[in-house]
């Protein structure tokens, strides 16, 4: 049977295979000329204090406004840009256009004096010579205090290659730069590196305050979490709160901020902006 079946099986797999490759390398092309015609944008979701509701920050996120497409995620274009290097000019950008947006809120508005902004930093973004001196230049162009400034890192960029990332990092924090710890619990964390990097912060990835509420043996995660960020005295943010009694509890656990479509999803500059002016959120 598998013989009679064998080889239009195959040729349908090897059709499949080759429209795969070719679509991937088809979005490659369309990557790098996104980057040249500058179609990427920078989208943000805002962060509040769970004990008052106020925003304290925003997290920077990346868009492609595809000329055909529209506006198109990360999800579906991140990881093809880690594997070709192109996260580092996406990353680059992203970086420049979130603090110089953020400069301009710090300048506008009173309320947005404290608020700071998130931008996610890839494994090859670090391991790229001229980091520093990138955000040392952005931090100059934009008069951005570098405390405003946090930057996220998955537990896996940092264990790829410790040293190196141990030295770059902590000449980032010596300038006054935040470090958080993106989708933490999810990554093959070897809870050593905690006190090998000096960080900031956690951010308790989507997945396990999901199960608030619901799950309690993975929702135990939750306060173990939280209560391991209190005991290293560094900041905690709950990622991906939907909903009101999350809130509730993420707060009765003295889980200083949140994150979610409960506040808002990831908006432009325009309606983030009226966000500011808003205050207090959800
Ligand atoms: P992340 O850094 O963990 O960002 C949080 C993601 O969770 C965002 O997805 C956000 O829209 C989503 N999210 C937040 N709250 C909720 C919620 O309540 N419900 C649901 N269902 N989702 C929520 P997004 O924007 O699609 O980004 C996905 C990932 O792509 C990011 O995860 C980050 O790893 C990566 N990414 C985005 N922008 C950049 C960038 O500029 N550079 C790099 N290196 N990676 C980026
Ligand atoms: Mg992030
Ligand atoms: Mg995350
Ligand atoms: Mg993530």
């Amino acid at each position: 049977r598998a013989k009679r079946h064998g080889k239009s099986q195959s040729s349908t797999f090897d059709k499949t295979m080759r429209q795969e490759a070719l679509n991937t390398l088809r979005t490659q092309m369309q990557l790098r000329e996104a980057i040249v015609r500058q179609q990427f944008e920078v989208y943000y979701q805002p962060i509040v204090s769970l004990a008052s509701s106020k925003l304290t920050g925003f997290e920077a996120l990346v868009r492609w406004n595809h000329p055909k497409r529209g506006i198109i995620g990360p999800i579906e274009f991140i990881a093809l840009a880690e594997e070709t290097g192109l996260i580092v000019p996406i990353g680059q950008f992203v970086l420049k256009q979130a603090c110089t947006q953020m400069a301009a809120w710090h300048a506008k508005y009173d309320e947005a004096k404290d608020v700071s902004i998130s931008v996610n930093l890839s494994g090859h973004q670090l391991n790229s010579p001229t980091l520093v001196a990138e955000i040392e230049a952005v931090l100059a162009e934009t008069a951005l205090p570098p405390s405003a400034v946090k930057l996220e890192l998955t537990e896996s960029t940092l264990i790829d290659d410790p040293t190196s990332a141990q030295r770059i990092l902590k000449r980032l924090r010596d300038r006054g730069i935040q470090l958080y710890i993106d989708d933490f619990g999810t990554g093959y964390s070897s809870l050593s590196y905690l006190h090998r990097f000096a960080i900031d912060g956690l951010k308790i990835d989507k997945s396990f305050v999901d199960m608030v509420g619901r799950d309690d043996r993975k929702a135990a995660i939750v306060p173990s979490i939280v209560g391991l960020a209190h005991n290293l005295g560094v900041g905690v943010v709950a990622e991906g709160v939907e909903t009101r009694d999350q809130a509730q509890t993420l707060a009765l656990l003295d889980c200083a901020e949140a994150q979610g479509y409960l506040y808002s999803r990831p908006v432009p500059q325009d309606q983030a902006a009226k966000l500011i002016e808003r205050k207090i959120l959800g």
